[in-house]
């Protein structure tokens, strides 16, 4: 049983994070965001797949234009993410973004970072501060890590936002590497109660991006750290969601949809597994409800795990005995495999 750190709870428009609330997934919109329409629907789209909080870059004054139109349009809390010029910070808030992506330290002028501060303050609009590896000050002092560097920029930036009297913050501190990743997160999440947002930086392409992402966020989420989560790939967006809830699944720390168990085929196999799960996979992406499908090649391991599914097949020489709820219910021929298994599937009542 994971036990969480205890955090701070803030509220990021409609979407609480930190304290008890479950972990929430994230992700960023890829779309330019002077283009409104494709901006918002990309959003929708993210929303629909399970996304809870999306965060928008905001490059220049047109973009911080847009950001009312998307906000207005959003099923979900938009983050509005700024760098350097507080105006543009103005503008978001002035837009009723739900959250602010900023770090104080980039903006040059004590006054500016206050008149940010104080518009925050004042319509409740949290900031995370976050700190990327990749983008770190120069050090004034030696530090034993590149991680322990990173918590020091985010203490500062904190103090800044702090003497400020304003702690409505989270914090992010990303970098490539997961040891630093996760050596960062550790010490910070020891010094300070604000809500943390995890993830691994640039981790590329799906492929390994995934990996690394599962890596370094499922360290953190084990030992209790970690309040919003977002895999960031070279990919469409979606699919950091579901590689978000996937992790997030994995360690019991949230449902979400169905859940695919699938063998991986052997030697023993007489069946076409691959297509059968593909299928499968396919099939319940669409699908909202939590539930267990398994896809088991032979009886070595085929009965126990189709007994415990809601739904499962065991297969054998070009059949497979299909279980409902830990009943045998029939046995088809393999070339009617996936249609019984998807109706099954579907008549499940759990399911959408
Ligand atoms: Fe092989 Fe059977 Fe195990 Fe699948 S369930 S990997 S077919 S032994």
């Amino acid at each position: 049983m994971i036990k969480r750190r205890r955090s701070k709870s803030i509220r990021i428009g409609t979407v609480t994070v930190g304290g008890n609330a479950p972990i929430i997934v994230q992700s960023m919109t890829k779309t330019d965001t002077r283009n409104i329409p494709a901006t918002i629907s990309q959003i929708k789209g993210l929303a629909e797949r399970g996304c809870e909080l999306v965060r928008v870059a905001v490059p220049d004054q047109e973009a911080a234009a847009a950001l009312r139109k998307i906000k207005t349009n959003s099923p979900i809390p938009v983050i509005a993410d700024i760098h350097f010029d507080y105006r543009l910070a103005m503008a978001a808030i002035e837009s009723s973004v739900d959250g602010l992506r900023l770090n104080p330290g980039n903006i040059s002028e004590p006054e500016n970072i206050s008149k940010v501060v104080r518009a925050a303050k004042e319509r409740e609009i949290p900031i995370r501060i976050g700190v990327n590896a990749g983008s770190l000050p120069k050090a004034l002092k030696p530090y034993a890590s590149k991680a322990e560097h990173m918590v020091d920029v985010a203490l500062t930036q904190i103090k800044l936002l702090e003497k400020l009297d304003f702690d409505l913050i989270k914090i992010s501190l990303k970098a490539f590497d997961v040891p630093t990743t996760v050596e960062a997160y550790r010490q910070i999440a020891a010094k300070v109660s604000y809500p943390l947002h995890i993830g691994i930086t640039e981790a590329g392409l799906p492929r390994t991006g995934v990996i690394r992402s599962a890596v370094g966020i499922g360290i953190l989420l084990f030992e209790g750290i970690g309040d919003t989560i977002r895999v960031s790939l070279s990919s469409e967006p979606c699919e950091e969601v579901d590689a978000a809830y996937e992790i997030l699944k994995s360690l019991s720390l949230r449902e979400h949809g169905p859940t695919l168990i699938s063998c991986p085929s052997c030697g023993r196999c007489e069946v076409n597994i691959l297509k059968i799960a593909t299928a499968v996979d396919r099939h319940i992406k669409s699908l909202k409800k939590p539930a267990t499908i398994a896809v088991m090649g032979c009886i070595v391991n085929g009965p126990g795990e189709a007994k415990e599914a809601d739904v499962g097949i065991a297969c054998g020489k070009g059949k497979g005995v299909i279980f409902k709820k830990g009943e045998i219910i029939k046995t088809v021929k393999e070339k009617d495999l996936i249609h019984s298994l998807l109706i099954e599937i579907n008549s499940l009542s759990m399911l959408d």
